[in-house]
């Protein structure tokens, strides 16, 4: 058990996820990393901390005051930005369809 644990832990550490950063349009500035997006909730002497905009979700990022990523917190408790945002499309592509077809199998 002691080995998988290691493992485990290791394998987390590595995949570590790519960081970035945009200006929200009240101008706040957001982490985005793995397509989950952050705000700035306080800042220390050494540490930022970035939670996740999704109200009640767990998930936090530490960054350094350069903004270098120094670790993940916690899981998120919902899906990807990206993913939503797909399904959302995904959804509406097939109502459009459907919308659609029955509108040409009306008979005349
Ligand atoms: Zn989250």
């Amino acid at each position: 058990m002691a080995d998988a644990f290691v493992t485990l832990t290791s394998e987390i550490q590595a995949k570590s996820p790519s960081i970035s950063f945009i200006n929200s349009n009240k101008g706040k500035p957001l982490l985005v990393a793995d397509d989950y997006t952050f705000k700035l909730h306080k800042t220390t002497t050494s540490t930022k901390h970035w939670i996740c905009t999704i109200n009640g979700c767990a998930a936090k990022v530490h960054t350094d005051l350069n903004n270098g990523l120094k670790k993940t917190v916690g899981y998120h408790s919902h899906l990807r930005e990206k993913e939503k945002l797909e399904v959302r499309e995904a959804r509406e592509k097939m109502i459009y369809l459907k919308v659609h077809f029955l509108t040409l199998n009306i008979p005349a």
